[in-house]
């Protein structure tokens, strides 16, 4: 019998740290324009799809993260029709955002059209409600030129990105996120992938500082995603509305029974609420974000 072949995720290798998959049948490995890209079977996860060494959606826990990227700020906002996502290739936010019928258009931006490809081969389960609605349009193109240019403005804008590395750098830029919010509409949001504050506190926290220098309100909100290791994942949160993440239960509730109280297996009026309660010490993060920063210590070398 064939040595299994073990795929280590290299994200956090600085940290001496890997989560390791022992794969099934590899499906396709190839490196794109952009990046390193492996699909694979896993006996556990599903289909699990890894860009440049990080996991990017598996088929069995899939569902946290897009329909937390997806619903709450689509429901916390009210009155979404125009939304943007930028990455998101294997099309498991797209997805989500088109079970809301009153989101009148729908724009993907990603880099990497073999992503999008791969996965209308090997996720149909995502492609397939979405490549064809003619709610939806698909543009390739690196989301910092689109968002610089585009005339078009957006009630929200969903940052499905890979890791801040290789063409993911750029997506968590101050650059970038200046750009979004020129896209926005008054009072619209901006929802990004943020990392894991126990592996990535740092970023998490830079992230927030730069959303504050730019928005009236820069903040984050968990879920547990059990392939994205380490516990909490941190999804960034910046608007001019103040007001829209402290929502009430009572007003997500009705406003998810309008928009006919579609299927979810996490998402729920509560879990919405409660994501923004954060464990202490990732609010320790973004009350760092808040505090001005120290100028850093002049080496001596130069003096
Ligand atoms: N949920 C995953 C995560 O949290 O790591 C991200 C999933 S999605 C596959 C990430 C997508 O971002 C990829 O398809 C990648 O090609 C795309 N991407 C990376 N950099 C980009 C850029 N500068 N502009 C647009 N898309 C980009």
């Amino acid at each position: 019998m064939a040595a299994k072949r073990w795929i280590p995720e290299t994200l956090f290798d600085e940290l001496d740290f890997r989560m390791t998959y022992a794969a099934g049948r590899v499906l396709h490995e190839v490196r794109t324009k952009h990046q390193h890209l492996v699909l694979f079977e896993h006996k556990f996860f599903g289909k699990v799809l890894m860009l440049d060494g990080a996991t990017q959606v598996t088929s069995k826990d899939e569902f946290i993260y897009h329909e937390m990227m997806t619903h709450v700020p689509i429901l916390a906002h009210g009155q979404a029709r125009q939304v943007l996502i930028v990455g998101g290739g294997d099309c498991g936010i797209a997805e989500e955002v088109l079970k809301h019928k009153a989101v009148e258009r729908l724009t993907q931006v990603e880099i990497d059209p073999s992503v999008v490809e791969f996965a209308e081969q090997h996720f149909p389960e995502f492609t397939r409600p979405v490549l064809r609605n003619p709610r939806f349009d698909l543009i390739i193109d690196d989301g910092m030129n689109y968002v610089a240019r585009t005339e078009r403005r957006f009630d929200v804008i969903i940052v499905d990105s890979t890791d801040p590395q290789g063409p993911g750098k750029v997506l968590f830029s101050e650059g970038f996120y200046r750009a979004c919010r020129r896209c926005l509409t008054a009072g619209g949001v901006m929802v990004t992938q943020n990392g894991v504050p126990i592996l990535q506190g740092n970023e998490l926290a830079a992230g927030i500082r730069k959303f504050r220098r730019l928005f009236a309100d820069g903040y984050c909100y968990v879920a547990a995603i059990p392939t994205y290791v380490g516990g909490h994942m941190a999804m960034g949160w910046a608007s001019d509305n103040a007001k829209l993440r402290a929502t009430p239960v009572a007003t997500i509730a009705s406003r998810y029974a309008r928009a006919g109280r579609f299927p979810t297996r996490y998402w729920t009026p509560q879990v919405h609420v409660a994501a923004f309660a954060l464990p202490r010490f990732i609010a320790e993060h973004v009350q760092r974000a808040a505090r001005p920063q120290r100028p850093r210590a002049r080496s001596r070398r130069r003096n």
